[in-house]
């Protein structure tokens, strides 16, 4: 690994470089943070190593659970080693509990119970706000095909089942999360990014707690305290 290597990409809270591996790709988790589109902007120290390891524990366990990922190997305190995939341009958000968008859109209460989760695609695209889409939206933008995106919704669903039960063991609720799928030199189509408090909101299941990035949204405080607390609970449900 040459420390002196230029990104391939960066981005808003991740870097990418390549490896002597055409397939495999070096990815470093920054202290970066974003919200609202960037609009907010600031840094938190150890931010890059806490979500570099819930990814990399969430993803470890996804795995054992049947579920493929762009997951290689660990490499160090904020690197993962992931397969090069293309990244399909449609983000997947799955709902649990209204918050967030959905509750500021549909004048619904955060915290509301939905019967069955709610699978919603985005434009991934930083220009347009990341806008909300559909199949049709994503068949016609040249984004996905409506098999895949059948197989994304599918595949969505699974992961929300496995991670809701997971969480639950560590003490905390599964309100929502954004993942996004790659399509990998072998055409196969695996969960991709990262999955930590970031993308994920997260509540304590008995104080109801908020422990993700709406601590940061919503000035909240003790942002990497959070976090730091999903990656406690995580790692004692792992030993
Ligand atoms: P953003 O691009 O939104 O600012 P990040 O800072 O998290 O986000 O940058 C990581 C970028 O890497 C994202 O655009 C993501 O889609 C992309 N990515 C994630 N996993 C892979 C992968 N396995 N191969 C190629 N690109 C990936
Ligand atoms: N999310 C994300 N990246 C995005 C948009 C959303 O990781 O670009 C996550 C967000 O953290 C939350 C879920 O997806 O866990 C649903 O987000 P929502 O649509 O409510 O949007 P937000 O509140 O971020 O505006």
């Amino acid at each position: 690994m040459s420390p002196a290597m230029e990104p391939l990409y960066e981005g808003k809270a991740k870097k990418l470089f390549a490896t002597d591996d055409p397939d495999v790709l070096r990815m470093e988790y920054k202290d970066d943070a974003t919200a609202f589109n960037a609009l907010k902007k600031a840094q938190f120290e150890n931010k890059g190593k806490l979500n570099k390891a819930i990814t990399l524990l969430m993803y470890q366990m996804l795995e054992e659970k049947g579920v493929p990922t762009h997951l290689v190997a660990d490499v160090d305190e904020v690197n993962l080693h992931v397969k090069k995939v293309e990244i399909l341009m449609v983000e997947v958000i799955v709902r649990n509990l209204a918050a967030g968008s959905f509750s500021k859109r549909m004048g619904v209460e955060e915290g509301a119970e939905f019967q069955t989760p709610i699978v919603e695609f985005s434009y991934k695209s930083d220009d347009l706000g990341d806008p909300l889409i559909n199949d049709d939206y994503a068949r016609e933008l040249g984004l996905a095909t409506p098999e895949e995106c059948a197989f994304l919704k599918k595949q969505a669903l699974i992961i929300n089942d496995v991670m809701t039960e997971f969480f639950l063991e560590c003490g905390m609720k599964l309100v929502d999360f954004k993942i996004e799928f790659g399509r990998g030199s072998d055409g196969k189509i695996v969960l991709a990014d990262e999955v930590s408090p970031d993308t994920c909101r997260l509540w304590d299941a008995t104080t109801g707690e908020k422990m993700d990035k709406d601590r940061f949204r919503q000035d909240l405080g003790g942002v990497m305290e959070s976090y730091e607390e999903v990656l406690k609970r995580l790692s004692e449900a792992r030993r």
